[in-house]
């Protein structure tokens, strides 16, 4: 005899699933199980990519001879030690709501993810939703972070980023964790509001965590002609990012310059022969 449906169980979920033939035909796990289940798996995987990149661009930084964080060795220790430690943190906290939205896709057909390209109209979307991904996600940034430099925000939650002075490729997640769930949430929920393809998403989340990274690891990675071109003047890298943090009050963007602009935040770019 079949035992009684828990009132948890997802009627008919097996038959949605775009990965799908994974589960047994007569067992559906409860949605709670499923749900902490890809929460964990997610975590694992943001804290292994944090890693592995934060990793390979604090080793190029060296090859370079490129020195970041602190001058002195212990300081310098310290800093990463806890630049490591909150990040973290952190991708425990971005494991929670982007685990729930991707299982909401691939148990329940619940957002806007789409697993195949139909027609030109969805091809043509491909590299515009990217570009509408990071664009929502710079406007989001700019004005939270923008908001978190209030004093008392400042004090009780972004000062833990700011405490890298000047930071290295480990701050990339050095958040406390109240800035991080707000880095956290705007992504999955947009997930649930605005269409795009699984490989538009990937190449999101890699802009995202590249941009990251080398946003504070000392030097610049791009090109000096392009820096210095229409890509720069348009384009947030390093030399943007570092001016934010010598200066705190300007270059509060992350990926385009848009908004610091229309603001009049920008600064600039900053000297890197003047760094501490
Ligand atoms: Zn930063
Ligand atoms: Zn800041």
């Amino acid at each position: 005899m079949r035992p009684a449906p828990s009132p948890f169980f997802i009627a008919g979920a097996r038959d949605v699933l775009p990965l799908g033939g994974c589960q047994s035909p007569r067992y559906t796990p409860p949605v709670f199980t499923t749900f902490a289940f890809a929460v964990a798996v997610m975590a694992a995987i943001i804290a292994v990519r944090y890693l592995a990149v934060s990793g390979g661009f604090a080793w190029l930084t060296k090859l370079r001879g490129v020195h970041d964080g602190p001058a002195d060795p212990a300081k310098r220790s310290r800093q990463i030690a806890q630049e490591i430690r909150w990040s973290l943190i952190s991708a425990v906290i971005y494991a929670v709501p982007a685990g729930l939205a991707l299982e909401s896709a691939r148990a329940l057909g619940w957002t806007q993810i789409m697993w195949t390209i139909n027609g030109w109209q969805q091809a043509l979307w491909f590299p515009l939703s990217v570009f509408a991904y990071l664009f929502l996600h710079d406007s989001w940034f700019y004005w939270t972070h923008r908001w978190m430099h209030q004093p008392r925000l400042f004090k009780a939650a972004h000062a833990v980023h700011h405490a890298s002075r000047p930071p290295t490729a480990w701050a990339a997640m050095s958040f406390h964790p109240w800035e991080a769930i707000s880095g956290a949430v705007l992504i999955p929920a947009l997930l649930f509001i605005v269409p795009i393809h699984i490989g538009a998403l990937a190449i999101v989340m890699l802009i995202a965590t590249i941009m990251g990274v080398t946003n504070h690891m000392g030097w610049e990675m791009f090109p000096q002609s392009w820096v210095n071109g229409w890509f720069g003047r348009h384009v947030i890298s390093a030399s943007h990012h570092e001016a934010h943090h010598r200066h705190y009050n300007c270059n509060y963007g992350l990926y385009f310059r848009f908004w610091d602009k229309l603001c009049g935040t920008d600064r600039g770019l900053a000297n890197w022969t003047q760094r501490a």
